[in-house]
């Protein structure tokens, strides 16, 4: 079902005009109101009137995360905070986030956006939406109860974890459409069962599952499990939060919303633009966004375009699963970990080697981590009491860093594996 059928279904020719009235602007915008953006546009020879169709965006120069942390807090915003209404932030890898903001027309497209997904996914205004995505800083939770409020659905704002209430409320409520992780919803699916719940005689019909990589093979359970029909929803923080891109009921990628965003894929070593189909590294540019712009922005997401015409109608290009990250980031019960955050915590201690061990696994489809830290041979001598202790302050220290709890073990000197070449921080077990 369409939300937006005009700009959903809009012939290419014409869509590609609109964006590249939208690119202009947005790029005259930028070089007036950001100095970084100014700065690296002239260094590059190239002025707001230079960009005169879709293929000039090439010739722009990316921004990284790394741009966006070297103008932390509000340094790349293109406008005054008297016009900012909200911020969101998502983890960086030394304990500094990365932060976005939005205008009130910001707020309004992600609403917009948000609601479009719930639409492409079947979701009307008699539908109860139960919104499981973690509500704060993190894009999920506030982004899609916009979205489904926009929708004009009836939302409701559990957050993540209380999974014994989540259930009960399901039932009772009887909510049509589930948006979570989807691990977390493998979760809900086992503990209803465990209940006695039988999911086939709910009326769920949509789950919309995303904010972190999974395959069709966790898609088949869901489906099976829960009794729905299980859609991948894509989005990151820097661009907007969720409903960057929603796969529709085609099941063969996920309509990216081009009235809004011009996606290309490029190969991360060259930054050299890839032919439509190859993989590659995600790059997004934002063309209505007022607040916090971005232009060729390189998510770190590998993918690729699927270019083929889709069945549902819809004229916007699809990009297939994400399927990995060129850096080191994992996602842990939906929450950004940088292996670097846990290097800083070790650093910042002064009391362990810098050899450790990031081991991630699922189990009853919740992720675990373990991290290994070797600490000297006198330690390992003392007291278990001391040993205790140094586990103990860790723990908090990198809970409260990466926002996620996890287990530290203190491993005699020389227990991990050194590497010839880059260190192995990660073992990652888990099957997805
Ligand atoms: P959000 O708040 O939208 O989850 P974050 O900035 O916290 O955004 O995290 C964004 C990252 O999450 C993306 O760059 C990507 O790596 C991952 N992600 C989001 N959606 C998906 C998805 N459907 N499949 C795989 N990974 C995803
Ligand atoms: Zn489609």
């Amino acid at each position: 079902m369409y939300w937006d059928r005009e700009n959903e279904t809009m012939p290419r020719e014409q869509l590609q005009a609109l964006q590249l009235e939208r690119l202009r602007l947005t790029i005259e915008r930028v070089y007036r109101n950001v100095p970084f953006y100014r700065e690296r546009f002239t260094k590059a020879g190239i002025k707001p009137s230079s960009v005169r169709s879709l293929e000039d965006l090439r010739r722009l120069p990316f921004t990284t995360k790394q741009d966006l942390r070297d103008n932390y807090p509000f340094g790349l915003f293109a406008v005054s905070m008297s016009d900012v209404v909200r911020v969101h932030a998502s983890s960086g890898t030394t304990g500094k986030p990365t932060v976005v903001g939005y205008t009130k027309n910001d707020i309004n497209t992600w609403a917009e956006l948000a609601a479009r997904s719930l639409a492409c996914a079947g979701g009307t205004k008699f539908d109860v939406v139960q919104n499981a995505y973690g509500y704060g800083l993190f894009t999920g939770g506030l982004g899609l109860h916009y979205g489904a409020e926009r929708l004009g659905a009836a939302v409701v704002p559990v957050s993540g974890g209380n999974t014994r209430r989540q259930l009960m409320l399901m039932q009772d409520f009887g909510t049509t459409i589930l948006t979570c992780t989807p691990s977390y919803a493998l979760y809900l699916a086992e503990e209803g069962q465990k209940m006695g719940l039988d999911f086939k005689k709910m009326p769920l019909k949509a789950g919309i599952f995303g904010a972190e990589p999974w395959s069709e093979r966790m898609r088949r359970q869901l489906e099976e499990k829960l009794d729905l029909v299980a859609l991948d929803i894509y989005g990151l923080s820097e661009i907007m939060g969720p409903g960057v891109a929603m796969e529709c009921p085609a099941k063969e990628g996920m309509h990216i919303f081009e009235d809004h965003f011009i996606p290309e894929i490029i190969d991360p070593d060259t930054g050299e633009v890839l032919p439509a189909g190859s993989e590659g590294e995600l790059v997004i540019t934002t063309i209505t966004k007022e607040a916090f712009p971005l232009i060729r922005y390189r998510t770190r997401d590998i993918t690729r375009f699927n270019p083929e015409p889709c069945p549902c109608g819809r004229t916007h290009l699809r990009i297939r699963r994400i399927t990995g990250r060129t850096d080191d980031m994992l996602i842990i019960r939906g929450v950004n970990v940088f292996p670097s955050q846990v290097e800083s915590v070790l650093l910042e201690s002064g009391e362990t080697e810098p050899h450790y061990l990031l081991v991630v696994d699922r189990k009853g489809n919740l992720d675990q981590l373990e991290i290994w830290v070797e600490v000297g041979e006198e330690l390992f001598s003392d007291k278990v009491r001391q040993l205790e202790d140094l586990e103990q302050r860790l723990r908090e220290r990198i809970e409260s860093v990466l926002g996620i709890s996890a287990r530290v073990r203190l491993v005699e000197p020389n227990t991990i594996p050194r590497s010839e070449g880059k260190a192995r921080r990660v073992v990652d077990r888990r099957e997805i």
